[in-house]
């Protein structure tokens, strides 16, 4: 080490205690703040829950002049600026929020030198007359926070964010440091170079967050479900449930209230004070479960949310892993749960076809979903598969749904070619195609007036599939759907053979899916900590 280095890293400890009150630095905390402090440049990629913050904090509060914060998260940075100047740093923001006197006012402050950190959003600082106040005030540093936003492959793309590509030739002195919670190979590459952040030193975290349980289960009745999660694991404890839309939300916030679950609703359509009361009796109650959509979650730090809850299937893992990353800050054991169901693969499939999308926006979407779809269909650890798609290698963890209960599988090579042939069938010999619903009524041999009147039972395969369950053959589908063997099409679900189907129907490959599990209780607390 050199003197510099040492010093630097005292101060930053001296920081650290004196200011923010914690006696060590976590994980790669120290060495990024010594790159950054010392005018390098750092992409860092870290879960949520990691520190982030504190790796351009302290950074700004080491060098001279301000640290410049670009954020998204306008709605936060009143609250994130009064953290602040609550522990004694001289901070304040710059959005849409300010009255043009205050934005004077800080202005001022910036220029005198009278700031540590100052918070605003990319579309304020790409702004000619932002550039031109910032070239004038003496920068300790640029943090680029939620960096992910600028990649166009990820879930969360932000236009605004493409702007702060000038900064490296604007400010080419000042150090510049990037951080997401998003972690994937083709997000990391794309916000590097978006960014212009060739020359910079890259720190990536473990994305293991080893107290969260991950459990996945079938959806039937997924509010019961969710009932019987908090009643019997979760009595009393904060908690987030996400729903896709604002009506499943707010019914289901009623719902839980009216069986004397303390909930309330959150999402883009409701007037911002009622949201912004809802999120600050979140933060401060004890025992509240906010019901949400993903309209919620980014930049909120509770330390004590014991679960998150999906009752619908989340777009991508980033998303996923962001939503349920939100659980268990504080590093005790937590649950990530999810009910999961056929109607949601042929929704989401029927969303993305849908869409007015660009073919690329479509392709993205499909390669997203497949994998989450991946996820939930996995036979193998939970943990292993998640951490797999951020690049990373681990062994089985003891403590998700998989590992503490290894499903059982079969070999369902013949269902799988009677549900094709069936669907085969039925588009070649009727012209016709079905959802789900009316496919297993033929293979089932489900004399109906629908199946009667389309004359389904004078075909071959009317009733090959007696063997299995209705239930069953709707596990089957789904998963089967899961992997591209059958692919739903069309407003209604439609079932097509899929891109995988040709190898199962010629007996060159077997399909091995598994049983689908009665809903049931974890085991908290199990598993490594
Ligand atoms: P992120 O932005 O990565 O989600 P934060 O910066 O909000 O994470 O930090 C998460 C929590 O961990 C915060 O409550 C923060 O104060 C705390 N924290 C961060 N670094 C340390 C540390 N070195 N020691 C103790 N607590 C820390
Ligand atoms: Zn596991």
């Amino acid at each position: 080490l050199r003197e510099g280095d040492a010093g630097r890293t005292e101060e930053a400890l001296a920081i650290l205690s004196r200011v923010f009150g914690y006696d060590s630095f976590r994980g790669e905390q120290a060495a990024i703040i010594d790159q950054v402090a010392s005018g390098g440049d750092a992409v860092v990629l870290m879960p949520t829950g990691g520190g982030k913050s504190l790796c351009y904090q302290i950074p700004a509060l080491l060098r001279e002049g301000t640290g410049i914060v670009v954020s998204p998260l306008i709605a936060l940075m009143a609250d994130q600026v009064a953290a602040l100047e609550a522990v004694g740093i001289r901070a304040a923001y710059l959005n849409s929020t300010l009255e043009m006197h205050e934005a004077q006012a800080v202005e001022q402050q910036l220029l005198a030198g009278e700031l540590d950190l100052l918070y605003m959003a990319p579309e304020r600082l790409v702004l000619p007359r932002t550039v031109q106040l910032l070239q004038r005030a003496q920068l300790a540093l640029f943090a680029i926070d939620e960096a992910h936003c600028v990649s166009q492959w990820g879930h969360d793309f932000r236009p605004d964010y493409l702007g702060l590509s000038m900064l490296a030739d604007a400010f080419p002195g000042v150090p510049r440091i990037a951080l997401t919670a998003t972690a994937t190979e083709a997000t990391h590459r794309e916000l590097t170079e978006r960014l212009q952040m060739q020359q910079a030193r890259h720190f990536v975290s473990s994305f293991d967050r080893p107290n969260i349980q991950y459990r996945i289960e079938p959806k039937a009745s997924p509010r019961e479900q969710l009932l019987r999660l908090i009643t019997a694991e979760h009595e009393g404890d904060s908690g987030i449930v996400y729903c896709l839309s604002r009506k499943s939300v707010e019914t289901t916030a009623q719902w839980l209230a009216d069986r004397g679950i303390p909930a309330l609703p959150y999402h883009a359509g409701l007037p911002p004070e009622v949201r912004q009361d809802h999120q600050e009796r979140f933060l401060r109650a004890d025992g509240l479960i906010m019901v949400a959509t993903i309209a919620f979650g980014m930049g909120i730090d509770k330390p004590d949310v014991r679960f998150v809850a999906h009752l619908d299937l989340p777009k991508s893992i980033e998303g996923y892993y962001q939503e349920t990353g939100r659980a268990g800050r504080d590093g005790l054991p937590s649950t990530a749960w999810m009910a999961y169901g056929l109607g949601d693969v042929v929704s989401q499939r029927k969303f993305i076809e849908g869409g007015e999308s660009s073919e690329q926006f479509k392709r993205n979407a499909r390669s997203h979903l497949d994998a989450m779809l991946a996820l939930c269909e996995t036979v193998d650890c939970r943990r292993v598969q998640l951490l797999r798609y951020f690049g990373q290698d681990s062994s089985p963890c003891g403590n998700c749904d998989t590992c503490l209960n290894p499903p059982q599988t079969w070999d369902a090579t013949v269902a799988a070619q009677k549900l094709l042939s069936a669907v085969i069938r039925l588009d070649r010999e009727r012209g016709q195609r079905f959802g789900s619903g009316q496919v297993v009524d033929v293979l089932l041999g489900r004399e109906s007036e629908r199946s009667l009147a389309s004359r389904h039972h004078e075909l071959s395969v009317w009733g090959i599939g007696e063997e299995l369950s209705e239930k069953e053959w709707r596990t089957a589908i789904r998963q089967l759907l899961a992997r591209g063997i059958l692919e739903a099409e069309g407003d209604y679900g439609v079932l097509v053979p899929g891109p995988q189907a040709g190898p199962v129907l010629r007996s060159e490959e077997t399909v091995q899916l598994a049983v689908d599990r009665a809903p049931q209780r974890g085991a908290r607390g199990g598993g490594r900590r």
